[in-house]
């Protein structure tokens, strides 16, 4: 929560800015802004440094400033620029496992937009919202709620943040509009010199087809703004899909540790021929336990749990070595169709377990077990509990990489990752996104904040990883600020063209380099 303060000390200085200059743009953001929209000293850093920090790296803010809208976005950028003072753009700050709201570069100024949070239009028609910044998936859900619009929405694995911020790093939710790139359509971005852009459609006063048609005329720049430090989105269209009649929740628990590969051979087809419509997410027994229960009710040793273990979680808790759980969606002959195709797929798993559970498509928190609700487009919260999962103080850092969809990619890409997980002694609790033409391995490490060698271990580990994964031909897609370099250095064709373009794009957009700064390793001249 931004808080009013008074306090005038400010942190670290960032590189490339004096004491001096540091301290006249906090006293222009402050005759600038509302009272109250400026922190500094600890008030700036109680919310927006790592929750979960886990190097000595420290990513601490100078100052904080909340803007309530898109002119005093702009009178940021101005003041910044003109005593080269860099920022770092958040939207809620929610961005958990990667940095939370905490800068790259130390002693930049935090740009919370949390205040900027109206949903600006809902269309019931053609099925869309355009938000401001601090729009959370749990406030999109109670207005549309609140409305009654018959509208299903997308939620990511924790409904605290907002849509822009997941959109932007590329986040998913778990119904069939859950790929978020995909569905957004449209963005209105403030600049490094302050001048306002809307993107596609937008681009031409009184159109209406912004939020709906991609396009525009000429070169489409959404793209540009996703992981980005090109500009601050102020407003962001998104598709909503129509409430379905009816949903199926499926669950697909296999038996054996070796039924990984056959789980997403049979889901991709599905998947690609469209009969599955949402994405599948394959968690392994201690991803689906560590939501549920605690790792010292069933082993307290030191070290990654042993197999004995695991095997009593699987069968006190009903699950299987590898759990698929995905949806299928529509009227109730679609619904029943969809089943009938993958029911006779999976038969070809040995052992396998196909568990449904059905809701109304308007169902309600209450009425939807809380492990279905994101196939539900529901919020919920319930994924933080993994963070626990150790004891101690819960913290925790994901590893999410890229593979082709492949039962081949997926064996490959959960060995490399438990190899190494285990061999630092934290437990493999992890799994995958199973989609049309990707799947991302996702492993959720918890550590306890408070043991120093539990994070240095974390610290050593992640690079490992990475390596082991570049070795492999795979890179993650998104990073914790800590290792944005080290992937940035994995996309390195033709000699590091990539980064050569985005330098380009990054000098010509942002001269004086004062929009984020390192953000997926994309400098400005004066801290390459
Ligand atoms: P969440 O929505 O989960 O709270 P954050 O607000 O932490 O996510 O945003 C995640 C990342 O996305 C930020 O670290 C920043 O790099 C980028 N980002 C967030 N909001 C914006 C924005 N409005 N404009 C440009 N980049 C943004």
């Amino acid at each position: 929560m931004l808080r009013s303060t008074s306090q005038s000390t400010t942190g670290p200085t960032p590189p490339g800015c004096t004491t001096d200059s540091l301290a006249a743009a906090i006293t222009a953001f402050r005759q600038t802004l509302t009272a109250g929209q400026v922190l500094t000293g600890e008030a700036a850093g109680a919310d927006h440094t790592d929750p979960y920090a886990f190097t000595e790296d420290g990513f601490l803010p100078s100052a904080v400033v909340g803007p309530t809208s898109v002119e005093e976005v702009q009178d940021v950028v101005r003041i910044a620029g003109e005593h080269r003072v860099p920022l770092w753009t958040v939207s809620t700050g929610r961005n958990l496992g990667y940095g939370g709201a905490a800068p790259r570069v130390s002693g930049s100024v935090v740009v919370d937009l949390q205040r900027m949070n109206r949903v600006l239009e809902v269309n019931t028609e053609c099925g869309y919202a355009l938000v401001e910044p601090g729009v959370r998936f749990s406030d999109l859900y109670e207005h549309l709620r609140s409305n009654d619009y018959p509208l299903l929405m997308s939620v990511p694995d924790l409904g605290l943040g907002s849509l822009i911020g997941n959109t932007l790093e590329r986040g998913f939710g778990y119904t069939p509009y859950g790929d978020h790139s995909t569905i957004q359509c449209g963005m209105e971005i403030v600049l490094a010199d302050g001048d306002l852009v809307r993107t596609g459609m937008g681009a031409m006063d009184g159109n209406s087809a912004w939020s709906l048609y991609k396009g525009g005329f000429g070169p489409g720049h959404d793209s540009l703004m996703y992981q980005s430090n090109f500009g601050i989105v102020t407003k962001m269209g998104i598709w909503l899909m129509p409430q379905p009649e009816h949903v199926t929740v499926c669950m697909a628990k296999a038996r054996d540790e070796s039924d990984l590969a056959a789980l997403v051979d049979t889901l991709r087809p599905l998947l690609i021929e469209g009969t599955i419509q949402s994405n599948a997410v394959v968690g392994n027994t201690l991803a689906v336990a560590s939501m549920i229960t605690d790792r010292r009710t069933w082993y307290d040793g030191a070290g990654a749990m042993p197999e004995e273990a695991i095997a009593s979680i699987c069968h006190a808790l009903g699950l299987g070595r590898w759990n698929a759980r995905f949806a299928v969606y529509g009227s109730k002959e679609l619904v029943e169709a969809r089943l009938t195709r993958v029911r006779s797929r999976f038969k070809g798993i040995r052992g396998l377990e196909f568990v449904t559970t059905e809701y109304a498509g308007d169902a309600t928190a209450d009425q939807v077990h809380p492990a279905d609700r994101a196939q539900m487009g529901i919020p919920s919260t319930d994924l933080i509990r993994m963070a626990g999962w150790r004891g101690g103080t819960p913290a925790h850092t994901d590893f999410s990489l890229v593979c082709p969809p492949t039962g081949r990619d997926a064996v490959a890409q959960m060995q490399l990752i438990r190899k190494r997980v285990k061999g630092y002694g934290f437990d493999y609790a992890g799994g995958f996104t199973v989609n049309p033409r990707h799947a991302i391995a996702l492993a959720l490490v918890s550590f306890d904040r408070d043991s120093d060698d539990e994070r240095a271990k974390v610290a050593r580990m992640f690079p490992e990883l990475i390596s082991d994964a570049a070795t492999a031909g795979y890179a993650p897609y998104r990073s914790h600020l800590a290792f944005m370099d080290t992937i940035a250095d994995q996309y390195g064709f033709n000699d590091h063209a990539n980064r050569r373009l985005n330098q380009r794009l990054k000098d010509a957009l942002d001269p004086s380099g004062i929009l984020s700064p390192g953000k997926q390793g994309i400098w400005p001249p004066l801290m390459r």
